[in-house]
């Protein structure tokens, strides 16, 4: 069976799959052209990541797919419901990539903590006792209170690294059920500490002195934070959305930003990706990353050997 990996698959994937018989294609197809490479190919299987869609048009138009497989969490650049009607099969890898994930958010908290980001753009043409002296307001992470905001495994994750550097974690989620949070710590020893999330956003904002954003799109299309919940936070508050574009509401962020009720902001996920608006971009208080939260070569590799073991565990016996 041949299988197209669109956005790529670990080498540790892709040779599992050609030892267990599937033929494993990676050379990338545009979007407007991936129908007619999946029939003229003999394609049965497609593999993508986020930037690939499969939408309803696409699986019209491939009548022999028998799979569609997400390296990743969110499946909102497949239609699953209408693939699965379809007899479809689609799975996705949810676990693999949230410590990935969570390390970036800790290098973006202390990035935006300190102005990195920015430092970095200006170190080469600026002047530097000009430059010591605008970074010179940072501001330490340790004994800060972060305000987790979707309490799943990305946000447990961020928690374990954000009570391993001694700040204090508030986690919201719509369940409110207590979870254990294992910090290992190194040298061999760890910490458990229980969490239980609040159900009510609202209700915290004001105690954050940091905020990183893990729910999923929400499937209304809708913000979780927009003017109105800028407006409860602490002034100053720092914030993260390596989630996705659109669970901030970009027109309000910028408003908070010069009204300085937000000190700064890392974005890994935008509005309208891949074509983020400039403003966001070149805006001194924003840290931007492309997507890129998954994408350590440890998580590529547990995703692509969970996609490799999932396949070859429902597909390799009819090959
Ligand atoms: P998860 O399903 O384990 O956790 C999401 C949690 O959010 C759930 O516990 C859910 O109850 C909660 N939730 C949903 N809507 C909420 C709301 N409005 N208010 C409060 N809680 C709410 O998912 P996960 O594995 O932690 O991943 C979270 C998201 O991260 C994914 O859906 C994906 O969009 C994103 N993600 C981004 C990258 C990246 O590269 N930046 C990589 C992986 C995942």
């Amino acid at each position: 069976m041949k299988i197209l990996a669109n956005d790529g698959i670990s080498d540790l994937g892709k040779q599992l799959l050609e030892e267990a018989g599937f033929t494993v294609i990676t050379d990338k197809v545009a979007q407007e052209e991936l129908a007619n490479a999946v029939n003229e190919q003999g394609i049965e299987m497609i593999l993508v990541r986020s930037a690939t869609t499969v939408r309803k048009e696409v699986i019209d138009a491939c009548p022999n797919l028998k799979l569609i497989g997400r390296g990743g969490v969110g499946m909102d650049n497949i239609d699953v419901a209408y693939a699965r009607e379809k007899g479809i099969t689609v799975i996705n890898t949810p676990a693999s990539s949230s410590q990935s994930v969570a390390e970036l958010v800790m290098g973006h908290l202390f990035a935006i903590s300190r102005g990195l980001h920015d430092s970095y753009k200006n170190m080469e043409t600026g002047d530097f006792s000009a430059l010591k002296k605008k970074y010179a307001k940072g501001v330490e992470l340790r004994g800060k209170t972060l305000g987790i905001i979707g309490f799943g495994r990305i946000g447990q994750s961020l928690a374990s690294y954000a009570l391993g550097c001694g700040m204090n974690v508030v986690a919201v989620d719509r369940t409110g059920n207590p979870v254990n949070i294992n910090v290992p710590i190194g040298n061999g020893h760890e910490a458990n500490i229980s969490i239980t999330p609040s159900n009510d956003l609202h209700s915290v904002l004001g105690q954050l002195d940091y905020i990183s954003i893990h729910v999923p799109k929400q499937a209304d299309g809708s913000a979780v934070i927009a003017a109105k919940e800028f407006a409860m936070m602490k002034k100053g508050v720092r914030i993260a959305n390596a989630a996705r574009g659109g669970v901030i509401n970009e027109d309000d962020l910028l408003e908070a930003l010069s009204s300085g009720q937000v000190a700064a902001i890392a974005l890994d996920v935008f509005e309208n990706e891949p074509n983020p608006r400039k403003d966001l971009l070149n805006h001194s208080a924003i840290a931007c990353t492309p997507h890129i939260g998954a994408a350590t070569l440890e998580a590529q590799d547990r995703i692509g050997e969970e996609l490799a073991s999932l396949i070859i565990g429902q597909f390799a016996v009819k090959n």
